[in-house]
């Protein structure tokens, strides 16, 4: 993340807002690539943020086995597909799980991001929940039935796509950092005439 440093006077206090915060688009991207870190699936973890127009987040979801069916229990192998060991058969995908998840009556007209471009079957859960808009990272599966089939409905239904446009290769989240981190040390710009020393003038 590009480091920016903040107005601060010869007091040494913040007087301008701080710059290097993360933007919306960044911000969703982000939490559906964090909630893709609760996925158990051993090859592809894959997250999905749903937003309104309000700019809320109304459902999350990462791919994952079914409510009771216990992830130790079933089979995370990839095939053979006609195999009852086949994964597929099993995992909800995390699109549908985060318009499962939804915390408002529906997702009518809202945008999903999503960490890899959506399946055929997530597509149509996306279609029919009224989503309008798709932010994909990345299309890897372009040339795969799934992935045209998905394509082929959402320009029927006029569900648009586009891919996010990255902005930061890497957003660090640190548990330690829970001050300030715009450092003092940044001092880029002319310091302003402090309050404290006004008042002193003024005794
Ligand atoms: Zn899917």
């Amino acid at each position: 993340m590009a480091e920016r440093s903040c107005t601060v006077d010869a007091c040494g206090n913040v007087v301008s807002k701080r710059t290097s915060y993360i933007e919306w688009e960044e911000y969703f991207m982000a939490i559906a690539l964090l909630s893709a870190k609760r996925s158990k699936d051993p090859c592809t973890q894959v997250g999905a943020c749903i937003v309104n127009n309000d700019k809320k987040i109304v459902g999350i979801g990462y791919n994952g086995m079914p409510r009771g069916c216990e992830d130790d229990q079933f089979s995370w192998s990839k095939g053979p597909m006609d195999s009852l060991d086949a994964k597929s058969l099993y995992v909800c995908h995390a699109e549908v799980n985060a318009v499962l998840n939804k915390n408002s009556s529906d997702v009518k007209d809202c945008t999903i991001y999503v960490a890899l471009f959506p399946c055929n079957e997530c597509a149509k859960v996306i279609i029919q929940s009224g989503i309008r808009t798709v932010v994909y990272l990345s299309d890897e599966k372009a040339e795969k039935p799934k992935t045209i089939a998905a394509k082929k409905m959402f320009d029927a239904a006029g569900v648009t796509y586009r891919p996010y446009s990255l902005r930061n290769e890497k957003i660090e989240i640190n548990f330690g950092d829970i001050r300030c981190n715009e450092t003092r040390k940044n001092l880029s710009e002319t310091p302003t005439k402090c309050k404290k020393e006004d008042e002193t003038k003024e005794e």
